[in-house]
């Protein structure tokens, strides 16, 4: 059996490596490394591949939600709301803006924002909702797309764990996530569903004054070379990443295929284990493009079972081991721990396993076995 990885990046690399290798060469040649037709190209095709209007290419996926809050206007001491349960990312933009980040808590099933958390969380000040689509599953868009439009809200999705999957609406409709809302946004960093190799990162839009607006903002707020109309950044996708991107959006279904058919092994393994909790998967399920598969463990130690499986040789993380309302750089008066029972428990839970497009099967009767030895012992 080769050795387990976590996320195996030159095994996927190797099956479409000449390829990358003459498309790199290629753009190296050409010498377009910025703003290049590849970028133009690339966004064209994730366009049609999402079904929206606009893709603005940017430099990875804490930009994208930096540029998007930015290209609403959201003004500082507007509130915003987001998951307490999430990489930091999404509530540092808000912070770093002086926008005021207001965490809530998760649902114990999808963790994913809480509907019920929301409602709480909404005063005169709110401005935006940031759902997440944490670990490629779909948030419950339509129930955010309804407490929005009653409180003219602004809808950010972040959308950097989740490109690909579908959001189906209770009519039996689908929508791809990350163009639902206002505005989506997302990240190519290497171990994403669709990775590329080095940052990059996009936001998605419908609404085409903002996307005008998104498009100048991510090149110095220049709409007209060296006219700077609005206070912009310099955050672009450079042209080798967009080819790579280019090269790899064209297996995303299959590779996030791939992943559901792992996530199908691992819950079968596991169906049978009172003391593990499995995701969630529904039948021919494409609202889940699973970018962690992560289970939550009951009557056992998880930093043991964590500890365990390393020294087994079986790879594994704890994403995430600190809520964000309770890290030093987003404690806020305002929160009381009773209001994050979810989060609470889910860092003291949760366990990630490996998840890429390379797992055999072999790989994952070890892991399961493996687990389901510790847990029974
Ligand atoms: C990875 C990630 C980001 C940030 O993307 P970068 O490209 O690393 O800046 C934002 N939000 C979530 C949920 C992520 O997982």
């Amino acid at each position: 059996m080769e050795k387990i990885q976590m996320v195996d990046l030159k095994g996927q690399y190797n099956k479409i490596q000449n390829q990358i290798d003459s498309k790199i060469l290629e753009v190296v040649k050409s010498t377009a490394y910025i703003n290049g037709p590849e970028v133009h190209n690339f966004q064209k095709e994730l366009e049609d591949y999402l079904g929206v209007k606009h893709v603005i290419p940017c430099a990875n996926g804490t930009d994208a939600l930096q540029v998007a809050m930015m290209g609403l206007g959201l003004q500082p001491g507007d509130e915003v709301i987001t998951a307490d349960f999430t990489f930091a990312a999404t509530v540092e933009v808000i912070a770093l803006l002086h926008l005021t980040p207001v965490l809530v808590d998760v649902d114990p099933i999808n963790f994913n924002i809480s509907i019920e958390a929301i409602k709480k969380a909404i005063t005169p000040k709110t401005k935006a909702i940031v759902p997440v689509h944490l670990f490629g599953k779909a948030a419950n868009m339509e129930a955010i797309l309804e407490i929005a439009k009653e409180h003219n809200l602004y809808v950010i999705e972040d959308t950097a764990q989740a490109i690909g999957a579908n959001y189906t609406y209770k009519d039996g409709s689908k929508q791809k996530v990350g163009t639902i809302g206002n505005v989506g946004t997302t990240s190519f960093f290497p171990s994403k569903n669709l990775g590329c190799y080095g940052d990059g990162g996009a936001i998605f839009t419908n609404d085409d004054e903002l996307a005008h607006t998104l498009r100048g903002m991510v090149n110095h707020g220049m709409y007209e070379r060296y006219y700077h109309d609005v206070v912009g950044v310099n955050s672009r996708l450079d042209s080798i990443q967009a080819a790579i991107l280019r090269i790899k959006l064209q297996h995303l279904d299959e590779y996030n295929a791939v992943r559901l058919n792992a996530a199908i092994k691992y819950n079968a393994a596991f169906s049978n284990e009172e003391n593990i909790i499995t995701p969630s998967i529904c039948e021919n399920c494409d609202c889940h493009v699973f970018h962690q598969y992560t289970l939550q463990v009951k009557n056992v130690d998880r930093n043991d079972l964590h500890k365990h499986l390393l020294e087994k040789g079986i790879p594994n993380a704890i994403y995430y081991p600190v809520p964000l309302h309770s890290q030093k750089a987003y404690t806020d008066k305002r929160y009381q721990e009773n209001d994050f029972k979810v989060t609470n428990q889910l860092v003291e839970t949760v366990l990630s396993l490996p998840m890429h497009t390379e797992l055999s099967n072999n790989q994952i009767e070890f892991i399961t076995q493996t687990i389901i030895n510790f847990i029974n012992k």
